[in-house]
């Protein structure tokens, strides 16, 4: 029988950082799949990153992770979101090779230290007292370990569904997980279903081309990986076409047999990411909605049509396909299906991903009812060095709302719960200012390292870059002017008489580096990372301020912990439905109480009064 400290089940992008972070700390790791030539396949679209998702990804790179350095390597168009808006909200996307992107994942497994990489079907696991042992395989093979993290995507009980077809399967052409989803489904777990779709795979020789609208990549990449000099491989176009009124229509002829209409399924769907079924039903009186035609590779024909994914039967697609311009020839490779799975409600798990009351079990990943490769990137990284923290007999690692998109993810799905699939925006997170893409390093970084987390070249790296920003900075709090000599220069200021340094005057929108360096010439020496890295901590100065004295406030009372056994009932002054939902989340801080839907201000209050006055 082998033994491991850590067993990580599922090869997909939650098991893939989960394995990665656990191994990285130095405890004997296996990761276990279905098939290890699957390892790091992306099951939908060949993409990486966009609004707050390429936070997600900067934030897993700052603790070392490998989506960001496989998604630079394998990135065939790159692009920044909201480039015109603020920095904060800025989004890294990239347009990935799907096959290199996948073989960049597996070479950084590879060279992996204290990682072994075994094929096999885990049908159940083995408990002792409600203690994790290891877990048993379909082949009779019982793997030993001190911890488990499961992350088996949309493979457990996973059915497709293409009109009255249905399938059951964990992605097109591989098995689901019927025995393991039997298995959880048997110790109780709060379970549900939910489905998510994908369109149909074209081929690109037979598009128009020519009809179509070009999206060009950014003249300048933006990376993930803060490792990361150049995007190595050349980079490609993407087009965009539009469905038509004669789409709309085929669509709404056939809407009884697509399956989410005729009620075959019942799990909840993708908001942010509807079909095209859902689409049209829900926003008939559009003209037309964009599709963006994505290569899946630099030599691979097959093009992703970003914003039909469908579940209607094959030929209905086919039908609906011709009516889109540059499409009326298109060859389908692979037609959409939708795909529904049983997820497990992650406010069953506490903050550190372990499922409560279940000492050594970790979950991560869609499985936690959340959608988007980056998503489960993130929560794999998590549970992977909680498992191995555990495993070790250490506390758990936590990152909370005010230190990172990571800690927001984890904090609102193990408090709210996920009744839809759950993907990050900018918009959840309440100090985004803080919590930019740009700074994750200098957010993350630091607690990688007191982690063990980080490995020497990143380490090394990292040390570098603080000590050339730490002089670039203050280089410019030492450069100063006055205001009529700010006016001489041609920089309107108040004439109130105070001296402001080249740091200051970067706040000003009309004032940049370029403006500044004609008058101090020592500013060109610095590099053009930290001049952006440095204009975007002007911007923000003022504003990042005022959210460190809240978040000073905040951790004051929100680090209160409630006590396990608190009768929420007791409390005077909250109302039955309050009451109710603090009974069922029980919250272990004031803080995830605090953003339970539906727990006022005035319900918080009154909880803290009740801790502090039961603590006295
Ligand atoms: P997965 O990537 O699914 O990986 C699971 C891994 O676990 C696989 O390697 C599998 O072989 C392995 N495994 C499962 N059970 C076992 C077992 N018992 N024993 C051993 N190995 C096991 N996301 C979006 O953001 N937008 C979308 O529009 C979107 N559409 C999607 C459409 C489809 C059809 C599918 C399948 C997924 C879609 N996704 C979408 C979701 C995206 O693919 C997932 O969020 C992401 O891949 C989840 O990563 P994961 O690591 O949790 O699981």
């Amino acid at each position: 029988m082998e033994t491991f400290d850590v067993l990580v089940i599922g090869g997909g992008h939650a098991g893939c950082e989960a394995a990665a972070a656990s191994a990285r700390l130095g405890v004997r790791t296996a990761l276990v799949t279905h098939n290890p030539a699957t390892i790091g396949a992306m099951s939908c679209n060949p993409a990486i990153g966009g609004l707050g998702k390429g936070h997600l990804v900067r934030e897993i790179d700052a603790l070392d992770g490998i989506m960001g350095r496989a998604a630079d390597a394998a990135g065939i168009q790159f692009r920044l979101l909201n480039r015109r808006k603020g920095p904060a909200v800025q989004g890294p996307r990239a347009q990935a090779d799907r096959k290199r992107y996948a073989a960049a994942i597996q070479q950084l497994l590879r060279e992996t230290p204290n990682l072994t990489i075994l094929a096999g079907a885990v049908d159940t696991l083995a408990l002792k007292d409600r203690r994790i042992m290891g877990a048993v395989l379909a082949d009779g093979r019982t793997l030993r370990a001190g911890a488990v993290v499961l992350t088996t995507g949309t493979f457990l009980a996973g059915v497709i569904h293409r009109g009255e077809e249905q399938t059951p399967a964990g992605r097109v052409g591989e098995p689901p997980a019927l025995k393991l989803a039997h298995f959880l489904r048997s110790l109780a777990l709060p379970m549900g279903r939910l489905k998510t779709g994908t369109p149909a795979r074209l081929d690109g020789r037979t598009i128009d081309w020519a009809a179509l609208e070009l999206q060009p990549d950014d003249d300048e990449p933006a990376l993930f990986s803060f490792l990361s000099t150049t995007a190595p491989l050349p980079q490609v176009p993407c087009y965009a076409t539009r469905t038509t009124l004669a789409t709309h229509a085929i669509i709404r002829e056939n809407i009884h047999r697509a399956p989410m209409y005729a009620g075959r399924i019942e799990g909840v769907g993708p908001r942010y990411c509807p079909s095209v079924e859902d689409k049209i039903m829900r926003f008939g009186d559009r003209e037309g909605h964009q599709i963006f035609l994505e290569p899946e590779g630099l030599d691979d024909p097959t093009i992703y049509p970003n914003g039909i994914s469908t579940s209607l039967p094959v030929a209905v697609q086919a039908a609906f396909l011709k009516t889109i311009p540059g499409l009326e020839q298109a060859h389908i490779l692979q037609p959409g299906y939708a795909i529904e799975y049983d997820y497990v409600d992650p406010r069953a798990l506490s903050p550190a991903l372990d499922v409560k009351g279940m000492a050594g079990l970790y979950l991560a990943g869609q499985i936690n009812g959340t959608t988007g490769y980056e998503e489960a990137a993130a929560q794999g990284l998590i549970a992977g060095v909680n498992a191995a923290r555990f495993a070790g007999g250490t506390d758990p690692f936590h990152l909370d709302r005010a230190t990172s998109y990571i800690g927001v993810m984890l904090d609102d799905l193990t408090t709210q719960g996920a009744r839809e699939p759950y993907r990050m925006f900018t918009s959840r997170a309440e100090y985004r200012l803080r919590l930019r893409a740009d700074n994750a390093d200098q957010r993350l970084t630091p607690l990688g390292l007191d982690l063990g987390l980080v490995q020497r070249p990143r380490a090394q790296a990292f040390a570098e870059k603080q000590q050339a920003l730490a002089s670039a900075r203050a280089l410019t709090e030492r450069l100063r002017l006055t205001p009529p000599q700010a006016a001489a220069h041609g920089i309107t200021v108040n004439q109130d008489g105070i001296v402001r340094s080249a740091f200051d005057l970067l706040r000003f929108p009309h004032v940049t580096w370029a403006h500044l360096q004609g008058i101090w010439q020592e500013l060109g020496a610095v590099p053009p990372k930290l001049r952006d890295q440095i204009a975007i901590d002007a911007l923000y100065a003022s504003y990042v301020q005022r959210q460190e004295n809240d978040v000073a406030a905040l951790r004051r009372d929100e680090q209160l912990t409630l006590p396990h056994d608190l009768d929420f009932g007791a409390i005077a002054g909250l109302s039955n439905e309050v009451r109710e939902r603090l009974t069922q989340a029980r919250p272990t801080t004031l803080g995830a109480a605090a953003r339970i839907p539906g727990v006022t201000p005035a319900a918080v209050s009154a909880l803290l009064a009740f801790v502090k006055r039961k603590a006295a």
